[in-house]
């Protein structure tokens, strides 16, 4: 589903290239999860961006379903975002001037594969039903971020790449809502890779990993015995 293959990338910056990702190898099967950890800095968003095909790799491969990004124009890399993949950030990400089931149908659309009984249902799950006509600032950040882990699955996505989704929420509500994301990828027969601070969040994954001196490694002793 997502393959890294000896994966570098390096910005430019002022002072000269700094190394972010030196080698990054990463396979991610069909239905799978995957958590990402790593301090601050280091290279997290860079390699979801990669996976996400917004960026490029200096050198090294990146596969998603099959494709090896470098080789498609920007064009076409769009197309494969919409058809595989659902983006899930910190921040919500919704349209302001959308109401609450307009923003939810948007990827679905994009991707040409709404179905109405899936985003119904979907509205129940997310515990939005009845908020249909509201607007995203009438939402609280709770029901915000639902919504946008709803409209990133609606396609049900092959590949839902999550950045940090509960960051921006009181841990409670984080707890909550990871918990339907969790349950509403399964549904989705989605694969997952989260990037996460906590190791709460990546216990229920498949794998965790994280990414040290622009590798990625197992998690440390303390880490691993906390899984
Ligand atoms: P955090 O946990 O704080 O979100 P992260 O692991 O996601 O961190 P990245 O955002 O991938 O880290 O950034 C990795 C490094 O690359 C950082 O040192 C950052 O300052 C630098 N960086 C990120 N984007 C750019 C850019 N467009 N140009 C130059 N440097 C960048
Ligand atoms: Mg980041």
């Amino acid at each position: 589903m997502l393959e890294f293959n000896q994966v570098h990338k390096a910005y430019a910056t002022p002072q000269g290239p700094l190394e972010v990702l030196t080698a990054v190898d990463l396979e991610l099967r069909p239905g799978g999860s995957l958590a990402l950890m790593g301090e601050s800095g280091s290279g997290k968003s860079t390699l979801l961006h990669l996976a996400a095909g917004l960026d490029l790799p200096d050198s090294g491969e990146v596969v998603v379903a099959g494709r090896s990004v470098s080789t498609l124009d920007e064009p076409d890399r769009a197309r494969l975002r919409r058809e595989t993949l659902g983006l899930v950030f910190q921040q919500f990400h919704l349209v302001p001037s959308l109401n609450v089931i307009d923003n939810l149908r948007l990827q679905a659309r994009l991707a040409k594969r709404e179905t109405p009984e899936w985003s119904a249902h979907l509205m129940e799950r997310l515990g939005l039903a009845g908020l249909e006509r509201r607007y995203p600032e009438q939402l609280s950040g709770g029901q915000q971020q639902r919504l946008a882990i709803g409209r990133a699955l609606a396609p049900r996505p092959a590949l839902l790449l999550a950045d940090e989704p509960t960051g921006n929420l009181d841990e409670t509500t984080a707890g909550e809502v990871l918990e339907l994301l969790l349950d509403l990828v399964r549904e989705a027969g989605s694969a997952l890779l989260m990037v996460t601070h906590s190791l709460r969040v990546a216990a229920p994954l498949d794998r965790c990993l994280r990414l040290t001196h622009g590798r990625l490694e197992p998690p440390s002793g303390a880490e691993a015995s906390h899984r």
